[in-house]
């Protein structure tokens, strides 16, 4: 049982301190947890530019360092990573390329959370008129250049346009394939999030994109995207469920930026 997407409270919206988080994975009898919180926003040239949603660039190196340190403690069987949880942003891959090269990291997940300049999650997009379709395609057509940007490892919450949305979501089935061939092309891992089933009805993504990625061949792993140590390994069994049904027999997981796997099991009984 591994967990790839955690926060804690440098991002400015998540509970807890790293090591809560590494308790927590002990605690849920995990083999491996990823540490994972927002990256500073390298789009923006000041040191904080969005205090609630992203850290500090002047605290990303104290985060790497206490999580190296967390990685180095002995921890019994768990295994501690390193991560990032990296914006997307058109027209700042350059930026976010030699900032993410100056740490030592073990993975990189990629997300779109900003679609023209407002927050995927931003409910005030949704007032009268408001196109789901052409959102969700448009959140798509960053996701693919997400992929192709070669920044990520993973790239996180595939379809999260549809967490906040106030109607259910449309058919965009032209994209979703559009968007597996480029995330296939790109050798990208996808994650399954289950923070979609805190904000909607089901994990980012879907079960027909899902289903999609693992016909295509594209690496899974799993995150449960916890912004509270309480909700590491988050419906991990209702995501087991889904992947054996569709075949998928092993998740993928990094050490440095290499990919390597892990076969996939059933839930450990918490101790
Ligand atoms: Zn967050
Ligand atoms: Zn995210």
């Amino acid at each position: 049982m591994i967990d790839l997407h955690t926060h804690h409270h440098r991002c400015g919206h998540a509970r807890g301190d790293l090591a809560d988080y590494v308790a927590a994975g002990r605690a849920r009898g995990l083999t491996t947890v990823g540490l994972s919180d927002h990256a500073p926003l390298w789009a923006q040239p000041e040191d904080h530019p969005v205090p609630r949603m992203h850290m500090a660039r002047s605290a990303f190196a104290g985060y790497v360092a206490e999580a190296r340190a967390l990685q180095a403690a002995p921890a019994g069987d768990l295994e501690v990573l390193v991560g990032v949880e990296a914006d997307y942003v058109e027209g700042a891959i350059e930026a976010y390329r030699s900032e993410l090269a100056r740490h030592p990291l073990d993975y990189v997940l990629g997300s779109v959370h900003y679609v023209d300049g407002c927050h995927v999650y931003d409910r005030t997009r949704f007032e009268s008129g408001f196109d789901v379709a052409a959102f969700a395609r448009r959140y798509l057509e960053l996701v693919r250049e997400a992929a192709a940007s070669g920044l990520f490892d993973v790239l996180a919450h595939v379809d999260a346009w549809k967490g906040r949305a106030p109607t259910r979501w449309p058919d965009v089935a032209d994209d979703l394939d559009r968007t597996v061939e480029a995330i296939s092309a790109a050798s990208v891992a996808v994650e399954v999030n289950t923070s979609g089933l805190r904000k909607c009805d089901e994990p980012f993504p879907s079960d027909a994109f899902l289903r999609r990625l693992v016909d295509a061949g594209v690496p899974i792993t799993y995150g449960s995207d916890a912004h509270d140590p309480d909700e590491v390994g988050y419906a991990w069994d209702d995501v087991v469920a889904r992947l054996r049904a569709l075949g998928v027999t092993r998740l993928a997981t990094f050490r440095g930026r290499e990919r390597g796997f892990v076969p996939l099991e059933a839930v450990a009984e918490p101790v």
